[in-house]
């Protein structure tokens, strides 16, 4: 062959490649079919790249297991997850059920996206009792969107009696299950028909990749959910995918420390003067505690505490004194992080009033003596800033 083509097809390795562990990053948007029937026979063969090879495959069959699911979808993130799933079963003139506390972003795609295709969205305060949220359902009421424990505020829902409810309803229910990781908490086990995960938080693990996946049981639900990713284009790559493998494998080992070293400072966080209250639903004093014990088989290390009423200055002058834990977005890496989240609380519609700044943390893996250390250090500017 002339060298133009030989620099197209060099030579193939020879013999079987070697076997590893772990599986192969396959690449590829072509696939080679056999034969001129294949091209055409979608149920036989994988005949284009984009919803994914072989670890792809792999990582589905981990994620279908992980939440006890038979189907799931891959997303590029996890707000694509969130988007993709309510567009995939929603139409226009349908009206979406939608917890208050929902993460940000989500309520963003509710108020922009799904309002520009003839979606209207009902916030619900997930703390109303299941009867009082049954009367919120009008004739065009399609979905329930739970998330539990809620973004930023840790309120639990009694999520089993709301996917009743949805159900005896005519309505699908979906949750946000990131807090739990798809882990510590089996929302299809109670019957809910499609739980979402950001896997960029506990799943990946390292701050490093973005995937979000929806799981469902429903072979009509998977297959709307199927359309939806098709039908959107939606494609993640190869080496991300091995990543939320690789995450999978320690996933139960750092939950497990997440969740310890967690609880320790918040058990020490509610021995402070300078703090009001720790909203954390594995803490007895949490007024959804019994639902968490109940739902769930850990915590992971996110939650939140109310600092008491001070100058604005004197939460800034808390967070800027903190040196091992960053100021950040995002959780479920191996690091401690912490925001404010009083700016993000406005858009809600039944805020409540925590009486003081609330902060978000998220508790990592590093040693919790080190990082209560870093605390103090921050409540001691606080107390300047206070002061
Ligand atoms: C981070 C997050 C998402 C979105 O995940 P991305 O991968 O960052 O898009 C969705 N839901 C919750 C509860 C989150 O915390």
């Amino acid at each position: 062959m002339k060298p133009s083509t030989r620099l197209v097809h060099p030579p193939a390795p020879s013999g079987s490649a070697p076997q590893t562990v772990n599986p192969v990053i396959q690449k590829g948007s072509t696939v080679l079919l056999p034969d001129a029937a294949a091209l055409y026979d979608d149920d036989a063969y994988v005949t284009y790249g984009r919803g994914g090879l072989s670890v792809h495959e792999v990582l589905k069959a981990a994620l279908c297991d992980l939440e006890q699911a038979t189907a799931v979808e891959l997303y590029p993130s996890g707000v694509a997850a969130v988007g993709g799933a309510l567009l995939a079963v929603l139409q226009a003139g349908d009206e979406l059920l939608m917890t208050d506390t929902a993460y940000k972003p989500t309520r963003r795609f509710c108020d922009r996206t799904l309002a520009r295709f003839g979606i209207q969205t009902r916030y619900y305060d997930p703390t109303l009792p299941t009867e009082t949220i049954a009367g919120l359902i009008g004739p065009r009421t399609r979905a329930l969107f739970l998330e539990s424990p809620g973004s930023l505020s840790f309120e639990m829902q009694d999520v089993p009696a709301l996917a009743a409810l949805a159900r005896s309803r005519g309505m699908l229910s979906l949750i946000d299950n990131t807090w739990a990781a798809g882990h510590l908490f089996k929302p299809l086990n109670v019957g809910v028909d499609i739980s979402i995960q950001a896997l960029t938080k506990y799943v990946g693990g390292h701050s490093d990749a973005f995937m979000g996946s929806a799981v469902s049981r429903d072979r009509d639900v998977a297959a709307r959910l199927h359309a939806g990713v098709v039908d959107l284009g939606w494609s993640v790559a190869a080496e991300d995918a091995y990543v939320m493998i690789r995450g999978l494998r320690t996933l139960d080992l750092r939950m497990q420390r997440h969740g310890e070293n967690g609880l320790r400072v918040a058990r020490w966080l509610e021995g402070r003067a300078e703090v009001a209250a720790v909203l954390h639903p594995a803490l007895p004093t949490s007024p959804a505690h019994e639902i968490w014990r109940r739902d769930f088989t850990g915590a992971c290390g996110l939650f939140a505490f109310v600092l008491k009423p001070a100058p604005p200055d004197a939460t800034a002058a808390f967070l800027n004194a903190l040196e091992l834990i960053g100021l950040g977005f995002s959780w479920g890496g191996f690091e401690s992080l912490a925001i404010d989240c009083d700016p993000q609380l406005k858009v809600r519609s039944f805020c409540k009033h925590y009486g003081g700044a609330l902060v978000r943390l998220h508790i990592g893996l590093e040693d919790p003596a080190d990082i209560i250390a870093d605390l103090e250090a921050g409540f001691a500017a606080y107390r300047d800033g206070a002061a």
